[in-house]
């Protein structure tokens, strides 16, 4: 899922979107319900109709931001009290108040509120947040139930279907993520979630809690890990039995004029790039890479024009939505062990040189 923090993908239109074959787009809560509001999009048709895109939207709950962005003020099993970093005004975010915030926003899939801690959180710190998120996945059921039945007052339904994700937390312990799993599941979501983790943790950290959070939910419903990652995190947690992702990784860097390729990441400002006449990717067949040189690109990032930043963009994200199609293709013809292997051969993590 590309991610569209705003209600905008950065630097890109929906019709390139659309061109590149996105299905799905991620919208950030936390920075719609401070502007322009939930109450606003609502009122003008909810997040589809609002920024002219008729595919599915995820929402988040809005939790990461503001245990990220906000100036926190504190966090209690009613919710978590924070100041907006716009304005510095006051708000209470709680699991009813998220569930309420993204079905005004009427998203196809919201995700229930969980309480972020560091990856480097010690056991005791990780468990007392695991089982607060449990608590407050429990009250954002019940919420969206009620939803369901029929509108509560002061908060518009403007998408009937929309889904609901629970989040399985728990840190880089084994024992917090399998007791998550049990009590999520038995809440009862229309899928699952692995959050807490690509917050630093060295790769093999997150592979091994993937491995044995994965294994625990549910074979017939769509598994989401959150946050990540790099081209190669894509396989390996694929591998590892993960469906859906979502990063701004493809999207930040490219502005940052860092291009993922498949061969690794290309820093397009360099020096060696300046006369070079070649495609960014040779391998690719996206828009920017049929049509532009490394040497345009470069001076477009080196005289700060917008379009380099559309064109680098559209190439991160080609290449990322390329990767998964890849993925789901080999899957299906049983090749993906091969097409693993492969990628491995050629993608390496260090810059090219
Ligand atoms: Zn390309």
């Amino acid at each position: 899922m590309p991610v569209g923090t705003r209600g905008a993908v950065k630097a890109v239109t929906q019709r390139d979107l659309r061109d590149l074959d996105a299905e799905i787009i991620l919208a950030n809560t936390y920075h719609l319900y401070l502007r322009p509001g939930d109450d606003l999009i609502a009122r003008l048709g909810g997040l589809h109709a609002f920024i002219g895109w008729d595919r599915p939207i995820l929402t988040d709950s809005g939790g990461y931001q503001v245990f990220s962005l906000a100036a926190m003020r504190r966090v209690s099993d009613e919710g978590a009290e924070f100041r907006s970093h716009l304005d510095g005004s006051l708000h209470l975010l709680t699991p009813e108040k998220a569930t309420d915030i993204q079905a005004q926003l009427g998203s196809d899939i919201a995700m229930v509120l969980d309480e972020c801690v560091a990856s480097t959180a010690e056991i005791d710190g990780a468990r007392v947040a695991m089982w607060r998120s449990v608590r407050w996945a429990r009250r954002a059921r019940d919420r969206r139930l009620q939803l369901r039945d029929g509108s509560l007052p002061g908060v518009v339904v403007t998408n009937t279907g929309q889904a609901q994700f629970g989040i399985v937390q728990g840190g880089v312990y084994p024992e917090l993520r399998t007791e998550s799993a049990q009590a999520t599941i038995e809440i009862g979501f229309d899928a699952y979630a692995i959050g807490g983790l690509s917050v630093r943790e060295p790769p093999e950290v997150m592979y091994g809690v993937v491995d044995h959070t994965a294994r625990l939910l549910p074979e017939d419903r769509p598994r989401y890990l959150m946050g990540t990652g790099m081209p190669d995190d894509l396989l390996e947690c694929v591998a590892r039995g993960i469906d859906m992702f979502d990063c701004v990784l493809p999207t930040r860097n490219a502005r940052n004029g860092q291009l993922l390729t498949s061969q690794g990441p290309m820093v397009i400002k360099n020096a060696q790039y300046a006369e070079d006449d070649t495609p960014p990717d040779p391998a690719c067949d996206c828009y920017t890479c049929r049509n532009f040189s490394r040497a345009y690109l470069r001076h477009l990032y080196i005289a700060g024009e917008m379009t380099g930043a559309t064109l680098n963009t559209i190439h991160n994200l080609y290449f990322y939505l390329d990767t998964l199609r890849r993925i789901r293709e080999a899957i299906m013809f049983g090749t993906f062990e091969r097409l693993r292997q492969e990628f491995h051969q050629t993608f390496s993590r260090r810059t090219q040189q």
